[in-house]
């Protein structure tokens, strides 16, 4: 079976002392988390020693970084390079996240730049495509992702692509409280396997794990993974509260 992952993505929330009581209370309960089931814990770059001390010796529970830079080291203030993420210990990045698209105008070429350099450093990237409200209500939301995956996937070979780990994250469900319905979620992660398919074979697609998010909690984890094609999910405002991260883990197939 295909990689089950439950993610959580703080965003810039928290202190340190914070973050480490909720690190604490979520990693302290037992899961019954099985070889196909993964817990990821996507922190704020400050955090990332902390978090990875906590969780190195745990099997299924993992950190990432929420993004890195495009190029291996250098003159780029402010940026973090893979290398770093690597030197840490780090195995996942998030790359693509809406609010980088949005507030950071990163491209579907840029992004495909920097899912290069993270499997250049054995890091797994959690590549997150997902449409605006009014590509939704124009229903053209099928060809607006796809061509998401074309832009920042296609150029990769089957090896490389079996690699990475697809977020499907509807923008309009972001942090908003609207969550897709299950079966919307399940119509257009089949739609975006079917397209893997069509270039790499059924065979890849069936292999590659595509999270759904958008305001995912307890109360509708459990629904939205048993959907065939809703392989877990990437969690922001949810994965701040212990009790509803530690449920969201447990509805993990
Ligand atoms: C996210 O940050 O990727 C996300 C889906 O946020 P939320 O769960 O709060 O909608």
């Amino acid at each position: 079976m295909r990689k089950q992952i439950a993610a959580a993505n703080w965003k810039m929330n928290l202190t340190l002392q914070q973050a480490e009581q909720l690190l604490d209370n979520v990693i302290s309960r037992p899961y019954n988390l099985t070889g196909h089931q993964q817990v990821v814990f996507a922190v704020p770059f400050p955090y990332l020693a902390m978090a990875q001390e906590k969780v190195k010796h745990l099997q299924h529970i993992f950190v990432a970084a929420q993004n890195c830079y495009s190029k291996k080291s250098g003159a780029y203030t402010g940026e973090v390079s893979v290398e770093m993420l690597q030197s840490l210990g780090i195995e996942f990045v998030v790359i693509g996240h809406s609010e980088r698209r949005e507030y950071f105008a990163e491209s579907n070429k840029f992004l495909a730049d920097k899912l290069d350099i993270c499997l250049e450093y054995r890091i797994t990237p959690i590549f997150c495509c997902g449409e605006p409200l009014n590509i939704r209500e124009a229903g053209t939301q099928n060809e607006y992702v796809a061509k998401q995956l074309e832009d920042s996937l296609f150029h990769l070979d089957e090896e490389a692509l079996q690699k990475i780990v697809i977020a499907y994250e509807p923008i309009w469900a972001i942090g908003t409280g609207k969550t897709a319905t299950s079966a919307q979620a399940q119509e257009i992660q089949a739609y975006l396997r079917s397209v893997l398919a069509s270039k790499y074979g059924s065979q890849v697609a069936e292999n590659i794990s595509i999270l759904y998010g958008g305001s995912v909690k307890a109360s509708n984890a459990k629904e939205l993974f048993s959907q065939p094609d809703v392989d877990g999910g990437l969690v922001g405002g949810a994965s701040l509260i212990a009790d509803e991260f530690a449920a969201i883990i447990n509805a993990l197939k």
